[in-house]
């Protein structure tokens, strides 16, 4: 697999790896990891760290692995490891044979738990979990010693080894560091280093009663692997000195440097895991991969391109502080590579017949279309025209404003790649007045040029030819959420849109959609770019994700048309 990065313009991560590098830290190896814990799919934000992880290690010869954290059995699956490989293949990126597991340390860790025991760091504390909080103290007031901090050590390293003979019930008994109770960083104060947890783990089955904690096994987990650079969000700012002194205690000589960066904050959307697993099992939305999530299993089948959404992540950068990006750069991203690479097509979404009375009956033409205005290289189709063909309702009106350049009575206008066709009734249902159909005559020298008399048409509108069309479903999404800031409300479930999905059914698509490849995008002229979905699309039924409209508030195109 090719690998792909956007060298990005620099920023202070990227300072500090060729300040480390001029001084030959590391012998001058760059050694980055993605570290997703396997208890969800991965998000945007996640995208933002697969980025940057491996995008520094592609720019500087370096390797970056791809290690799941997952020291806790709680939630975490193979389904969860399955996507997580997938999407970060998907968004172009290779570890190699560098695939690890924080479960695949866990006898290590163990070795490292009884190490600091010995060494009088750690003590089995049986005071229990509400006990361990109540004693933590505060920002302002100091913690208090667990009564059990003086344990010796031969008492320590029996009830540790019994912990994980299973001899004790869960909550009995933790392992905890002895490191400061009175430290102003609460991180310090005594940690939990282990907990009793019968429950299997997806990984190590039932192997294991006792689990390492998350700051103990992600901090030794890089070391162990020889991370140079351990880049992570804001929040493990404290977790920093903690790291240290396990790493300097148990592998000294491979403590990684940690960096912290923002993390992503996009409008609209939600980015936690916890709220987008609320969001899937109280079925607001259809799993994961439904089209209007945050995931890139999502944004892969709403259609957009891996290519943009590396792009974006280059676009936003890194940055120290937190702050929230609007989403319409996401899409414009989205919307300029789809500009360049969708071959162009012709889908009717709500259609209205129009019958070109002076078109030979049984007629079909076919004509040549590009499927790039700009690009040639990408060929041409044949799209059948004959006299029954569809238009967009909305390219009609029976009393249009002066403005308007569509059909309507007395009116005329183009059809795309086609023929100037020109009103001339219209059929009305006698009992409810509704719009059946249009009459229309065209007028054939227009093919290739403009009328004989050299009137200008202004108007162009999209098409497809009745008998040849082919039928299909079509999606149209909006955001989720109908606050910009969803992330920041602990009831954002108030907020979601109703009208986020649209199923448009019964539209027309031209006939060479037949075939549309599930995934395979396209401009819908005039309708913005779509995505045969993945999963619904069947052999001579395409269903149609729309990826984006052509322009949102991002886009400063004027309306034509
Ligand atoms: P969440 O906050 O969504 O529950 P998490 O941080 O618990 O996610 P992990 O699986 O632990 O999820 O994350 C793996 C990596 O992705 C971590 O290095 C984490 O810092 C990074 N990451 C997670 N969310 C974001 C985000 N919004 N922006 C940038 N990086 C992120
Ligand atoms: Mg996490």
């Amino acid at each position: 697999m090719t690998q792909q990065f956007i060298p990005g313009s620099s920023d202070f991560i990227r300072d500090i790896i060729d300040t480390d590098l001029k001084q030959n830290k590391n012998d001058g190896r760059v050694v980055t990891r993605f570290p997703p814990e396997p208890n969800g799919y991965i998000h945007i934000g996640h995208a933002k760290s697969v980025c940057l992880n491996f995008g520094i290690a592609l720019q500087y010869g370096g390797t970056c692995n791809l290690r799941f954290d997952d020291t806790d059995p709680a939630g975490e699956s193979m389904e969860y490891v399955q996507s997580i490989i997938r999407d970060v293949h998907w968004l172009g990126f290779d570890w190699g044979e560098r695939l690890f597991y924080a479960s695949g340390y866990f006898e290590e860790l163990y070795g490292f738990a009884v190490q600091l025991i010995k060494r009088g760091d750690a003590f089995v504390c049986s005071l229990s979990a509400e006990e361990v909080r109540e004693n933590r103290g505060t920002f302002t007031q100091p913690g208090k010693e667990s009564p059990y901090r003086n344990r010796r050590v031969e008492e320590n390293l029996d009830l540790f080894t019994r912990m994980r003979a299973g001899e004790f019930p869960d909550g009995a008994h933790t392992l905890r560091a002895k490191i400061d109770m009175a430290s102003p960083n609460i991180v310090m104060r005594d940690p939990v280093l282990y907990r009793i947890k019968r429950e299997p783990h997806y990984r190590t089955q039932t192997n294991w009663v006792i689990y390492p904690m998350y700051d103990f096994a992600h901090c030794l987990s890089d070391a162990l692997e020889g991370i140079t650079h351990s880049i992570c969000t804001l929040e493990f700012e404290n977790n920093r000195p903690l790291y240290d002194w396990f790493v300097e205690r148990l592998i000294p000589g491979n403590r990684p440097r940690q960096i912290e960066f923002a993390r992503l904050n996009l409008s609209y959307t939600v980015l936690s895991k916890r709220r987008l697993i609320e969001l899937v099992r109280n079925k607001y939305v259809t799993g994961w991969d439904d089209p209007r999530m945050p995931t890139v299993a999502a944004m892969r089948r709403r259609g957009y391109p891996p290519e943009a959404i590396r792009q974006f992540c280059a676009q936003i950068g890194v940055a120290k502080k937190d702050n929230l990006i609007d989403i319409a750069l996401l899409e414009h991203c989205v919307r300029e590579d789809l500009n360049e690479n969708a071959p162009r097509a012709m889908c009717v979404l709500r259609p209205l017949k129009v019958i070109i009375d002076n078109y030979p009956e049984r007629k079909v033409e076919q004509i040549e279309c590009a499927n790039h205005p700009l690009r040639p290289e990408l060929g041409f189709r044949k799209v059948p025209f004959s006299r029954e063909i569809y238009i967009e309702r909305d390219d009609f009106m029976e009393e249009p404003p002066k403005k308007y350049r569509r059909l309507g009575p007395g009116r005329e206008v183009r059809l795309r790649n086609a023929y100037v066709i020109k009103f001339e009734k219209m059929v009305k249902d006698e009992k409810s007045g509704k719009l059946i159909e249009l009459h229309c005559t065209y007028a054939p020298e227009t093919k290739d040029g403009p009328p004989a008399d050299g009137r200008k048409v202004p108007g162009v509108i999209h098409w497809v030819s009745a008998a040849e069309a082919v039928e299909t479903e079509v999606r149209l999404y909006e955001y989720l959420f109908n606050i910009a800031d969803p992330g920041a409300k602990e009831d954002f479930l108030n907020f979601l849109n109703q009208h986020s999905l649209e199923t448009v059914k019964g539209c027309y698509a031209e006939a060479s959609l037949a075939g549309a490849r599930p995934g395979s995008r396209y401009q819908f002229e005039r309708q913005g770019y779509f995505c045969a979905d993945e999963k619904d699309t069947k052999p001579g039924k395409p269903v149609f994700n729309r990826i984006v409209p052509l322009r949102n508030s991002w886009t400063k195109i004027s309306e034509k048309d």
